[in-house]
């Protein structure tokens, strides 16, 4: 059967868009490119030790590109390339070029730690990406060393300043809050966004790996942080800058851009999950908190069609979960590390 790539509603012989069993249609494709990264952050990476995957075992371009294909065809039409850091894959530029011309696909981001995003920004854009997620911790150096275990705050703040240049905007900055560690730059994180069209996302910490420790010490909730900055100055609910994202945003009066939080443990977004991801070894999971996943590497080395590929991304909605049921102190059960989840 020959395959509609667009137009899928109420084309005649159409395929029916992904949705899973709780009629939540999946419009969106995370993709891990690497399981690597030039930092060590303290919540998401031992600072050795963690056993990458051998480079046999990464989808190769051509592979991702026919995994994506499959999933445009019915109905993905976002796609955020993430990792580890996805930017220390060689060549992401050809990727993303490619990507760019997949019949439905609409948008291309990216998240990143930013480290080496002011050198690549132009090739990237260029190649068809069409927004960045920055993660950013803290505003100055030394701590930035000790959350990341590797210096270079100087070049992530070139990274920002590259993309609100180049016109990418709105930029969305992501920040982990640790209690005891960065939760005293609220204040200066919120200010960011009163002169800037800056999105800042705090995001709490969440339990993957060994840092179930640091999670329970660590863990601020969405609510205390809005309630911090709220003794700044006044924070109104708006409307977010758009594009898949889980937070809700709040903003200063007159800002130019907004604050936001991103809460998986004290209010969960699973209502309106719309996504699935894509580790670098090539598995389907089909959620961030949990063992459900399946395999496509081995069925795309196999040889597997598109049409093969669409079965395979319509068998695994049965597998979806409804919600994640982890809750704050807990640790989700295989879970290893972001790097291998892809962010
Ligand atoms: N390396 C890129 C980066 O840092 O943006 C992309 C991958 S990273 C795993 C994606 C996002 O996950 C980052 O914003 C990072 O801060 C966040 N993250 C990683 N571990 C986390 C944890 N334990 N709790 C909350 N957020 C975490
Ligand atoms: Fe690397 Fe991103 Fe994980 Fe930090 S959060 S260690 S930058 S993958």
């Amino acid at each position: 059967m020959a395959v509609e790539t667009i137009d899928l509603i109420g084309a005649p012989g159409a395929i029916v868009p992904l949705s899973d069993q709780f009629r939540r249609p999946i419009t969106y494709l995370r993709i891990s490119v690497t399981d690597r990264c030039n930092l060590r952050c303290v919540y998401c990476m031992p600072e050795a030790g963690l056993p990458w995957i051998p480079k046999a075992e990464i989808l190769s371009y051509e592979e991702v590109v026919r995994i994506v294909e499959a999933a445009a065809a019915i109905g993905v039409r976002s796609l955020r390339l993430t990792g580890g850091e996805p930017l220390v894959r060689r060549d992401l530029p050809k990727l993303v070029k490619r990507l760019a011309v997949i019949p439905g696909i609409e948008d291309i981001a990216l998240s990143t730690n930013g480290l080496l995003l002011a050198e690549m920004l132009d090739e990237l854009a260029g190649a068809g990406l069409t927004r960045v997620n920055l993660s950013l911790d803290t505003l100055r150096e030394d701590r930035f060393f000790s959350i990341a275990r590797r210096p270079g705050l100087d070049r992530v703040l070139a990274g920002i300043d590259a993309v609100i240049a180049r016109g990418l905007v709105p930029l969305k900055l992501n920040c982990v809050v640790m209690r005891g560690q960065n939760d005293d730059e609220l204040g200066d994180f919120a200010a960011m966004t009163r002169e800037r069209e800056l999105f800042v996302r705090f995001i709490e910490v969440m339990p993957v790996g060994e840092n179930l420790e640091l999670q329970r010490d660590a863990y601020v909730s969405a609510d205390e942080i809005l309630a911090r900055i709220g003794e700044v100055d006044e924070l109104r609910p708006v409307e977010g800058p758009g594009g898949n994202g889980p937070a809700r945003y709040f903003a200063f009066p007159g800002a130019r851009g907004a604050v936001g939080v991103i809460s998986p443990l004290s209010h969960d977004y699973c209502e309106t999950c719309n996504r699935v991801r894509l580790t670098a070894d090539g598995r389907l999971r089909l959620c961030l908190f949990g063992d459900n996943e399946i395999d496509l590497r081995t069925p795309v080395r196999a040889g597997a069609t598109q049409d093969d590929l669409i079965g395979l991304f319509e068998g695994s909605m049965l597998i979806k979960p409804e919600r994640h049921h982890l809750r704050l102190g807990e640790q989700a059960s295989r879970m290893r590390a972001f790097s291998e989840i892809g962010g």
